[in-house]
């Protein structure tokens, strides 16, 4: 504001973090204070409903009270004891989560990236010890637009220059194909070729869903190669699709699952490798590890997490309100809406401009959503949204594209 009034609270909060924060991020500019459910609110007491659902973490919608429950009752028992100890809490996850994903075994992690770290290492040594790949040689397909993380190992084999510009050197070892070719897949394999990794749905390059059959074609290859299939589930599983994984709409079950973001339901950072035994039994005492992987605040809070997708059926929720709200949105024309594509409650919207305005705009009109790869809008609130607030979101964005 140029008149003299004085700076709101929110004007003056995002000038110090602009003062003292490294510029990594290009936030909107509202100041979250607190948030329930599918809504927050800012310091200056405005209500906005959140389509972005912290890149899917928040599936189970702000502040679930089980969860945070469960976050208070084991943080006042015992936070974190280090894998040097066992722990009561553990154990309990583990199960329950190999279980829910019909696999055999898991390694906890906390953050995305380092679930995919501990995806590659366990390929490798698979490929290694199993596959009989010569020591050092072990080749790990990857897809272009991939987004897997931020360590200096995944940015490497990244293809967006804004991602690895000035981080070099980077780690060998991975050969970059198209998304969404299953014959090109398998032209890339070698005898060297341990695994492939892959986003059932590129969400970060722009909600980009591959061809009908790829994700069954691509297993079909990997099985047959003796490739392990490692599906990125962290943005797109536990429900965001209208599947428990993605990669259920085509009934694949992949040999390395990774997980994060929702695992806790946006409380805390819990991540997880989910395999076989074969596959993660490569890990011995010593091989890997993590000080807060696993820890019991971690664990009792995943385990209410994954309690809440199940119970309030949250898979299915996504599945009808994403098709009620697709149906919605396929009625709003405007020259600058190029595709708009969705499974379940993962919806983008594709532009032949800028989305960053509308975006903006959007705010403005209390609908919190984030451009993604500069020309779509991503549309992904909790998955436990009501349905009055999918029509009023309707709503606001036709009165977005009204001009
Ligand atoms: C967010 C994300 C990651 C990285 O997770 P972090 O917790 O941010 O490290 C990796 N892969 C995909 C598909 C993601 O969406």
């Amino acid at each position: 504001m140029a008149h003299a009034k004085s700076r709101t609270q929110a004007e003056e909060l995002i000038s110090i973090e602009e003062r003292w924060g490294a510029h990594n991020y290009h936030p909107l500019d509202v100041v979250v204070e607190h948030a329930s459910g599918a809504w927050v609110y800012d310091v200056d007491g405005r209500k906005y409903l959140d389509c972005l659902s912290a890149y899917s973490a928040v599936n189970q919608g702000h502040c679930h009270p089980r969860i945070i429950q469960a976050l208070k009752e084991q943080a006042e028992r015992v936070t974190l004891t280090s894998r040097a100890f066992r722990n009561d809490q553990l154990p309990r996850f583990v199960s329950e989560l190999a279980r829910a994903c019909g696999m055999e075994m898991v390694l906890p992690m906390n953050t995305g990236a380092e679930a995919v770290e501990t995806a590659i290492k366990a390929s490798r040594r698979w490929g290694y010890t199993r596959k009989g790949i010569p020591l050092g040689q072990a080749e790990i397909i990857v897809c272009e637009n991939n987004f897997h993380g931020r360590t200096t190992t995944i940015t490497g084999f990244s293809s967006e220059p804004l991602y690895k510009d000035g981080f070099g050197p980077f780690t060998p070892g991975f050969v970059t194909i198209p998304f969404g070719d299953a014959e090109t897949l398998e032209r890339a394999l070698t005898a060297s070729t341990c695994a492939f990794l892959f986003e059932p749905i590129q969400c970060e390059a722009g909600i980009l869903i591959p061809p009908d059959g790829f994700l069954r074609d691509a297993a079909a290859i990997c099985r047959r190669e003796r490739v392990l299939l490692v599906a990125d589930e962290i943005q797109t599983g536990l429900g965001r699709t209208g599947h428990l994984l993605a990669c259920h709409a085509e009934n694949v079950q992949p040999d390395v699952l990774i997980l994060g973001k929702a695992l806790s339901g946006g409380t805390y950072p819990v991540s997880a490798v989910v395999s076989s035994r074969e596959v993660l039994d490569v890990f011995r005492p010593g091989s890997h590890g993590s000080t807060y992987g696993g820890n019991p605040l971690a664990c009792a809070v995943a385990r209410a997490a994954l309690r809440v997708l199940e119970e309030e059926r949250l898979a299915e929720r996504s599945q009808e309100l994403g098709a009620w709200l697709l149906y919605e949105l396929r009625k709003l024309h405007h020259p600058h809406i190029n595709e708009i594509r969705g499974r379940g409650l993962l919806i983008g919207i594709e532009l032949l401009g800028p989305a960053r305005p509308y975006c903006e705009r959007l705010k403005d009109l209390g609908v919190l959503c984030k451009e993604t790869h500069d020309h779509v809008i991503r549309l992904a609130p909790p998955l436990i949204i009501e349905q009055e607030d999918l029509a009023w979101l309707v709503g606001q964005l036709r009165t977005a594209f009204e001009n």
